[in-house]
């Protein structure tokens, strides 16, 4: 129509960075390289300094002259991946949202891809891995058998070998807002937010450079919270085991009294004494540490503090004022 102006869609694509210093170079290159191809879109590239220490936050600042696409927010201190997001979430300008790791280990070049299935209505489009490259054979088997564990027990369906690499649509952007707990499994989220998905496979590459930020007792403490965050399961497990040693207990102590009875009591028993004592109190600490596991989560969310904090905002449309920090 004549004198319409068609306004282009924006996309954000949302990148946590915990000193990444090294890798940002290559990969705001890599973005720009797929980016620029996408003449159809307007796009915003949105760091979420997660309180690195290292020069990340000024090598943004640097790198803003050659990338005016760049906007950042910068957290108060390391919050964690997940905060990160969420705070990354919170700010998105875009019409959709494509959230990717710094270091490159998903491949910028699924962006395109991700748009087409946007533009075909759906509302999240995920990037499974086909392989991962550059990981240890106990890392994948470890986490294979989680995701199995983790979709047995919860109600909504966990998608194993997805990251967070995904392109979510303004809708799914204003479901994840909502969601303001402060322990957080991100990936849970994305499945219990459902809308349209759509799942695309790639080969996942070994880091560019820079070191991982996890380490097992990290991924351990996050596959806790992926299972109890999502899920009262284990909860309901510890009942369940209560109940099967109560009835072999009982049947035992049936036993034994009339055992008692007909033959009289010559007074050994000492192992299976043990076993029992062990076995329940074993049983007794599994199920408290279950229970403390979730009355933490009640703890933690039940103080209502602001789940992160920022020290500086900055984008080509914040008001200049806001810019002077
Ligand atoms: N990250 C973050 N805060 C953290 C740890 C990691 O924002 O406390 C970011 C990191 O910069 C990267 C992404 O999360 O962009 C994934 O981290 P990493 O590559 O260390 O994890 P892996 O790929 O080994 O699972
Ligand atoms: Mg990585």
């Amino acid at each position: 129509m004549k004198g319409e102006v068609k306004l282009k869609k924006l996309i954000t694509i949302l990148i946590p960075a915990y000193n990444e210093e090294e890798v940002l170079e290559v990969l705001l290159k890599r973005l720009k390289g797929v980016t620029s191809a996408l003449a159809d879109y307007r796009f915003e590239f949105l760091f979420v300094n997660d309180g690195s220490r290292d020069r990340t936050l000024e090598k943004l600042k640097l790198l803003r002259l050659d990338y005016p696409e760049i906007s950042y927010v910068n957290l108060s201190r390391n919050f964690g991946k997940e905060v990160a997001m969420l705070a990354g979430i919170d700010h998105v300008q875009g019409d959709a949202v494509i959230i990717i790791d710094a270091d490159l280990q998903d491949p910028p070049e699924l962006i395109p891809e991700m748009i087409g299935y946007w533009e075909q209505g759906y509302d999240d489009v995920f990037a499974k891995r086909r392989s991962r490259a550059g990981e240890s054979w106990f890392k994948k088997w470890s986490s294979n058998s989680y995701y199995r564990i983790l979709d047995k027990v919860s109600n909504v369906p966990i998608q194993p070998d997805t990251g967070d690499f995904r392109l979510l649509d303004r809708r799914c952007i204003d479901a994840l807002k909502q969601m303001r707990e402060s322990q957080r499994y991100t990936k849970g989220m994305f499945s219990w937010i459902g809308y349209h998905k759509k799942e695309i496979l790639f080969d996942r590459e070994a880091r560019a450079a820079g070191t991982t930020k996890w380490n097992y007792p990290k991924l351990f403490n996050l596959a806790i919270d992926g299972l109890t965050s999502s899920t009262v399961e284990p909860l309901r497990l510890s009942s369940f085991f209560g109940l099967i040693v109560s009835v072999f207990a009982f049947v035992y102590m049936v036993f034994i009294v009339l055992r008692t009875l007909f033959f009289g009591d010559p007074v050994p028993g000492y192992p299976s004494l043990m076993v029992v004592i062990l076995f329940l109190g074993g049983m007794q600490l599994l199920s408290l540490g279950i229970i403390g596991e979730y009355l933490g989560k009640i703890f933690l969310e039940t103080k209502n503090r602001p789940v992160y904090l920022i020290d500086e905002y900055y984008s080509q449309t914040t008001p200049p004022e806001e810019k002077l920090h």
